[in-house]
């Protein structure tokens, strides 16, 4: 069922729900098989990570057991303030575990490398990185990631769990935002 047109009268369509559910759904195998005989432990950041998460931990049937860690974003904004804070933090211990952390959108690198540093010193068996976006363009810090799910163009994107001021991240697919600054409230 789609949206009424004015919900998404400022928005353009770049990834369909089948595409993203295509694409999960072979996230999740392959993490499936990489996985095998063991219980991966996967964080979400909040709080946009979290309705892709939840379709993907439906696409590996293992064992499996997770937590959130929540950072502070662009908030209203769409810049990022290269500041990151963590505003919820895990709730169980991460030592000994193979952790799989879980992001939405990899776009400067900053957030994913902070937290990178800061679960490595917690001292997981194993890291590895999820994230369903990518944005090659706009990298400031490198990060590497093992599994992504698409690159797509530095634009402005919401949807599938992204938001532009707590907007729109109930559509089911991902869209360009055409005039960001229409949707700040
Ligand atoms: P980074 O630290 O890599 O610059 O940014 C990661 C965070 O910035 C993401 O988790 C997301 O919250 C936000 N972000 C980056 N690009 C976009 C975008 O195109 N749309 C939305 N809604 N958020 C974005």
């Amino acid at each position: 069922m789609s949206a009424p047109a004015s919900f998404r009268s400022n928005l353009e369509l770049l990834l369909s729900h089948e595409a993203i559910q295509k694409r999960v759904q072979e996230l999740g195998q392959r993490i499936t098989a990489d996985y095998q005989g063991r219980t991966p432990h996967l964080i979400a950041i909040l709080k946009g990570a979290c309705i892709f998460l939840s379709d993907l931990v439906r696409n590996i049937p293992l064992p499996l057991s997770l937590d959130f860690i929540a950072v502070s974003s662009y908030g209203a904004s769409t810049k990022s303030s290269g500041v990151v804070r963590i505003t919820k933090d895990l709730d169980s211990s991460i030592e000994g575990r193979d952790v799989i952390l879980i992001e939405d959108i990899l776009d400067t690198g900053l957030t994913l490398s902070y937290l990178q540093d800061y679960l490595v010193n917690r001292r997981p068996a194993s890291l590895k990185i999820c994230a369903l976006l990518n944005k090659p363009a706009r990298r400031i810090k490198e990060v590497h990631a093992d599994y992504i799910g698409f690159d797509i163009p530095d634009k402005f994107v919401v949807g599938y769990g992204l938001d532009v001021g707590q907007k729109y991240r109930n559509l089911p697919d991902i869209c360009v935002v055409i005039d960001p600054n229409a949707d700040i409230h």
